[in-house]
């Protein structure tokens, strides 16, 4: 396995490939667990070869945001990498990526104007611009994101459309927490941050959701109870402040009064804000 530190590095190794070669591309931020391996999973199935970017990326950050501590195991996570057949790494440092004038940004708009996009003002275009920086550099032929981030998923899928961008960008469903007391909690770097209390009172983020979505299959079709059921879920824990508990259409993320559409939750449990979503 390859690990890649520079941009002129990562483009002599791209030009190295054979251009029949369907290449496959996860970006992440590292700190990795099985929900990034499920993605490489999925993309080292459907394609000739796999690369990986594990960069911390400072313009989706916010100025309180946590860039700083976010966690940066990356002997670990290359091992990951290397167990799960990754054929390259990209991990550059962040001013070997970015100059120190950069002034270029991609923004997706209107779709960054609801959930994440509303408390977290310039996130989406950070998001946008290093992907669409990064699919330039690796050229690949599928990319794979999780539904976890679904909001995210749905603008970087709008900006490929948009600017037609000749790569599918694939969806994979959400990994989910399986050992005793913290059954069904989203996988996340930032659950390294929780303590045992806390991450045990941020399984009910699912728990609602879950509950809201057992609702929706026996009848229930009003999107004010949906919400209320969730909220009543999370709210049960004096840990929790919710930032938002939202039903949304998938097409425009606007909220809907009835479903089909997306349930979506973020909530702070002491500074660490995780996110979670069902489809219905
Ligand atoms: P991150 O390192 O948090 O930027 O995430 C990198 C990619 O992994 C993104 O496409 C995320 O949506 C995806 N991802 C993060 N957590 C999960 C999870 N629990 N299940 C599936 N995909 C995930």
């Amino acid at each position: 396995m390859l690990i890649l530190r520079t941009i002129p590095e990562l483009r002599a190794w791209r030009s190295s490939l054979s251009p029949s070669l369907s290449l496959g591309f996860v970006p992440t931020m590292g700190a990795l667990h099985a929900g990034h391996l499920k993605l490489v999973e999925e993309c080292r199935r459907a394609c000739d070869a796999v690369v990986v970017s594990i960069f911390v990326n400072p313009l989706q950050f916010g100025p309180n945001e946590d860039l700083a501590r976010y966690p940066r195991p990356f002997e670990k996570d290359a091992s990951l990498c290397e167990a799960a057949g990754v054929d390259a790494i990209f991990a550059p440092e962040a001013d070997a990526f970015y100059a120190k004038d950069h002034a270029t940004y991609v923004d997706v708009e209107g779709l960054d104007r609801h959930l994440c996009g509303a408390a977290r003002p310039g996130h989406f275009r950070g998001v946008c611009t290093v992907v669409l920086k990064l699919f330039h550099l690796v050229r690949p032929r599928r990319a794979y994101f999780g539904r976890k981030d679904i909001q995210q998923f749905l603008i970087l899928r709008k900006m490929a459309a948009d600017l037609a961008l000749d790569i599918d960008l694939i969806g994979v469903d959400t990994v989910r927490e399986t050992a005793r007391g913290a059954e069904g909690l989203a996988l996340s770097s930032r659950n390294a941050y929780l303590s045992e209390e806390q991450r045990g009172a941020a399984t009910a983020l699912y728990r609602g959701l879950a509950r809201a979505r057992d609702a929706h299959r026996a009848g229930e079709r009003d999107a004010g109870i949906l919400k209320s059921l969730i909220r009543a879920e999370i709210g049960a824990s004096p840990l929790a402040r919710v930032d938002y508990v939202e039903i949304v259409a998938e097409s425009d993320l606007r909220p809907v009064e009835e479903v089909p559409a997306v349930m979506a939750v973020a909530v702070f449990y002491g500074t660490t804000r995780l996110i979670d979503n069902v489809a219905v």
